[in-house]
C-alpha cells in the first residue's frame, strides 16, 4: 500500500512538474528570441520537411511500469518504430522496461534526470541534470541519447550551446499535434481524433507514457495506428525522421 501510494505520488509529481513546465515552456516558446534561429540551424527540432508519409509519435515522462511497456507493444504489433523521451530517475528504476522499449525497435532520448524546471537551475544544475540522466540511459542501453527534451519545452542559450558542442539536438514538436493527452478526463478516441484531423508529413507528435492519464494514451494508439497506416503514413523514430 505504501509502495503503491509512494507511486502514485511520484506520478502526480511528474505530471505536476509536467503541467508547470509546459505551461511556462510554452510561454518561452513563443517569446525565446533566438528560437526561429536555432530552428534553421536545425538544432532545435519541431517538424522535418519531407513530402513522404511519415511522422514521429514521441512519447514522455517514462519509463512508466505498466504504461510504458504496453505501449512499446502496441507500436511494435503496428510495425510503428516511437522515440521515448525518458527522464534518468524513472530509467533508473525500471531499467528492464527500458531494454524492452530498446528490444522492440524504439529509440530513447534524454528527457533529464529528475524532470526539474531548468529555469529553476544554474547553467551548472541544468548540466549536471542533464548528463546524469545521459549516463543512466547509457549505462542501461549502450549508447548515448542523440536527442534531448527539455522538460517543459525551457530553452536557454547555454543549454543549446551545449547540445551543439556535443552534437545533440533538441527534440521539440509540432505544436499543432498537442492534444494535451496528459490531461486527466482526456479520452483515448479524443487523443486519436485530433492527431487525424490534423496529420501532415514530417510532423514531430507529442504524447505521454508517465503519466496517470497515459491509460488513455495507450487506448488511442489503437484506434490511431490503424487508420494512420489506411491513410498511408509510416511511423518512425525521430532520427529516423530527420534522416528521411
Ligand atoms: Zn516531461
Amino acid at each position: 500500500m505504501l509502495i503503491f501510494l509512494k507511486k502514485k505520488f511520484f506520478n502526480i509529481m511528474m505530471c505536476g512538474f509536467f503541467v508547470c513546465g509546459l505551461s511556462l515552456g510554452t510561454v518561452q516558446l513563443a517569446a525565446h528570441p533566438r528560437l526561429e534561429e536555432w530552428q534553421r540551424q536545425n538544432v532545435v527540432i519541431s517538424q522535418v520537411k519531407t513530402d513522404r508519409k511519415l511522422v514521429s509519435l514521441t512519447f514522455d515522462d517514462g519509463p512508466h511500469p505498466i504504461h510504458t511497456a504496453k505501449i512499446s507493444e502496441i507500436l511494435k504489433n503496428h510495425d510503428a518504430r516511437a522515440t521515448f523521451f525518458m527522464t534518468g530517475q524513472r530509467a533508473e528504476k525500471n531499467p528492464e522496461i527500458v531494454q524492452k522499449v530498446i528490444a522492440d525497435g524504439h529509440e530513447i532520448g534524454n528527457h533529464s534526470y529528475s524532470h526539474v524546471n531548468y529555469s529553476h537551475l544554474d547553467t551548472e544544475a541544468q548540466l549536471y541534470d542533464f548528463h546524469k540522466a545521459d549516463k543512466v540511459i547509457t549505462e542501461i542501453t549502450g549508447y548515448a541519447p542523440v536527442l534531448f527534451r527539455p522538460p517543459g519545452g525551457y530553452l536557454s542559450t547555454s543549454m543549446v550551446e551545449q547540445c551543439k558542442s556535443e552534437g545533440i539536438k533538441i527534440a521539440y514538436w509540432t505544436y499543432k499535434q498537442d492534444s494535451k493527452d496528459w490531461r486527466n478526463g482526456v479520452k483515448g478516441d479524443y487523443i486519436a481524433d485530433f492527431i487525424l484531423q490534423r496529420v501532415e508529413p514530417g510532423q514531430i507528435i507529442i504524447l505521454h507514457d508517465g503519466c496517470s492519464n497515459s491509460d488513455e494514451t495507450t487506448l488511442a494508439l489503437t484506434k490511431l495506428l490503424p487508420r494512420l497506416t489506411a491513410i498511408g503514413y509510416q511511423v518512425v523514430s525521430m532520427s529516423e525522421l530527420m534522416k528521411s
